[in-house]
């Protein structure tokens, strides 16, 4: 007998895919915005895996990689349930903004109170009525602003299960990074689920090579996980050859204002001492060359053609010793 599984009130039946669209908040204009929810669930009974993106809302890569699993049909499980949530803050999608409408970043209003702000209360019912129900968790962002960064995942430190998973993913880069306090992935790794998070590309931007990397990914670890059964003959993925393990990094910040260019390649080596970028003015005059400090690979640069002293221009990763 399949287990019997509610969510959102809704009972969620084997072999039957759902849209349910939740309106748990109003904009001030009483507009109701919904969020909705695709849920997907197979004959076989299996582990449950939820797919979410935007929670910062323009970060449009991620909700374009959970959008082209949805639309190739990639979550109709085999087995269990795929829950996709593409768009989580759509408030903020909808005004191409990070934060939530009340001016708080959702992803810093974990797990929520269920009569706090706007943000903690949408946290709140995101972590009960859809967290609760889920054993993994894919979380697609990308670098704020103009900083692009080169496809990874982010783990939490000494999970050697969750550093597995991240492996089978295939992203070029695993990076063991701290949890944030009052962060989804904070709350939902002290609940105990395992969660993968993504990182590519920049806000407001969608980038096939940070897409192909992230919707093949999922496939990857749907696989592993027994989610979904790929035929051979029609493997839809491949996985990154190399791959780097890094639980250290460094900002580089820019030593002067100016007009900057960057002089090195996204995902790449560089050496220390090697010039990264020029800072000029607008003039000629002016140039100032920007110095790595350290040896390691590129997994963030900044885009933006013009910065402040003591903007983030390269984020250095540095290569971890013991690679498993
Ligand atoms: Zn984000």
């Amino acid at each position: 007998m399949p287990k019997k599984i509610t969510i959102l009130g809704e009972k969620i039946l084997p072999g039957k895919t759902y849209q349910i669209k939740t309106d748990i908040a109003r904009l001030h204009t009483r507009t109701k915005v919904e969020v909705p929810i695709i849920i997907s669930r197979a004959k076989v009974d299996g582990p449950c895996v939820l797919l979410s993106a935007g929670i910062h809302g323009d970060e449009v890569n991620g909700v374009e990689i959970v959008r082209q699993i949805v639309a190739h049909k990639y979550n109709i499980p085999d087995a269990g349930i795929i829950i996709c949530v593409p768009v989580v803050n759509v408030f903020g999608f909808l005004i191409k903004t990070r934060e939530f409408p009340d001016g708080k970043d959702l992803n810093r209003s974990f797990p929520g109170a269920k009569n706090g702000s706007l943000a903690s209360k949408f946290a709140h019912f995101f972590m009960n009525e859809i967290v609760e129900h889920v054993d993994y968790c894919i979380d697609f962002h990308t670098g704020g602003d103009y900083r692009f960064n080169y496809p990874q995942i982010r783990i939490s430190d000494d999970d050697d299960y969750t550093f597995n998973l991240a492996k089978i993913f295939g992203a070029k880069f695993v990076k063991y990074s701290s949890e944030r306090e009052k962060s989804y992935r904070a709350s939902a790794v002290a609940s105990g689920k395992k969660v993968l998070l993504f990182e590519g590309g920049k806000s407001l931007n969608i980038n096939p090579k940070v897409t192909e990397v992230g919707v093949t990914g999922v496939l990857n670890v749907l696989e592993a996980l027994g989610v979904k059964n790929f035929p051979e003959s029609h493997t839809p993925f491949k996985e990154e050859k190399e791959q780097v393990v890094f639980n250290e990094s460094k900002w580089i910040r820019a030593n002067a204002s100016g007009m900057y260019r960057s002089l090195v390649i996204n995902g790449e080596p560089i050496e220390k001492g090697e010039v990264i970028g020029l800072i000029t003015d607008p003039y000629g005059f002016f140039e100032k060359k920007i110095k790595s400090p350290i040896s390691g690979y590129i997994i963030c640069l900044n885009h933006s053609p013009i910065v402040n002293q003591g903007d983030a221009i390269a984020h250095v990763a540095i290569e971890n010793i013991k690679t498993n």
